[in-house]
């Protein structure tokens, strides 16, 4: 069922919390593809009902991001969360999220704004704001539905560690739960932003698996300084590739690491095609 306000889905969560039916939410700002029909998924396996939000957040973008270009597709959305057995797809116009007429800044709207050694790394370096958009919107989302459990991918991993330490800090009652990165055979990592490569740009791309895959098997047969394993990405780069970071980090906190462990993760931005491609990798699964 597509619902398109606030209310409605209130009553319809009400009704399922009246029944004892567990709920779990599904956040995305849809153009769906495998990687988010894997988080669909596993919240039909866990959960009495799904509900799939499909909102592109104006909030989460920077005045020279992609926000007007975003794929939109919910059409072809609707038929996949059908096909999923989805309940509800959630898909509020940006005036109901955020009322109408009211300017989207933090001197008239209330963010809520990670902490600092959180987001001033990896993506939040160049995306200053991106992730106070993302957890106002997310615990917009939590309040608007109320979850039991909610699903995001290890894709967006800084993401993911921000939302668990929302959620702790703030005592928001849900179960985070991460799901793997869904890759095409080639190894890309499935994005809805892969929509604006060429054939030859999606070959370019790549490199992001390759770089991430080679430093997991150097670390394998026993490399543990990080500055070398980050030096074995150039052998891979050439002038088709903008790279924005490569580091190698703690996956629960997010801290730098001098020798790598087996709680390390690595991860990468990079364009191609003036396309921004982030991926990442656990060192030992
Ligand atoms: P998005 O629509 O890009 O905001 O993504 C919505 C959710 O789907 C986020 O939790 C993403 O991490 C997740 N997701 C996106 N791509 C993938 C992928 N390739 N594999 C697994 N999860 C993904």
């Amino acid at each position: 069922m597509l619902i398109h306000t606030v209310n409605e889905v209130r009553e319809a969560v009400n009704s399922w919390k009246k029944e004892n039916l567990t709920v779990g939410l599904v956040p995305t700002m849809g153009a769906l593809h495998e990687g988010h029909l894997s988080l669909i998924k596993k919240a039909k396996e866990t959960c009495d009902r799904v509900v799939v939000s499909d909102f592109v957040n104006p909030i989460q973008f920077g005045p020279s991001e992609d926000f007007d270009k975003y794929p939109r597709t919910l059409n072809e959305d609707m038929k996949l969360c059908d096909n999923e057995g989805v309940d509800i797809v959630f898909a509020p116009s940006a005036d109901e999220m955020y009322q109408k007429g009211q300017r989207l800044s933090n001197d008239t709207l209330t963010y809520v704004c990670p902490p600092f050694f959180y987001v001033n790394t990896l993506c939040g370096k160049s995306r200053v704001g991106h992730f106070d958009g993302v957890c106002t919107v997310v615990l917009k989302l939590f309040n608007i539905v109320q979850p039991d459990y909610a699903f995001f991918g290890q894709k967006d991993a800084q993401q993911v560690i921000i939302i668990k330490k929302m959620v702790n800090d703030l005592n928001v009652p849900v179960k985070i739960i991460q799901c793997p990165i869904v890759r095409e055979a080639s190894g890309l990592a499935l994005s809805s932003r892969n929509k604006y490569l060429s054939e030859d740009g999606k070959k370019d791309a790549l490199v992001l698996s390759k770089i991430l895959k080679n430093i997991k098997s150097c670390y394998d047969k026993g490399v543990t300084d990080v500055a070398a394993l980050k030096e074995t990405a150039y052998g891979f780069l050439n002038d088709k590739h903008d790279m924005e970071y490569l580091e190698i980090v703690d996956r629960d906190n997010l801290e730098n690491k001098i020798k790598a462990d087996d709680n390390s993760i690595a991860l990468i931005a990079l364009r191609v095609e003036n396309v921004r491609l982030i991926d990442n990798i656990y060192l030992k699964d």
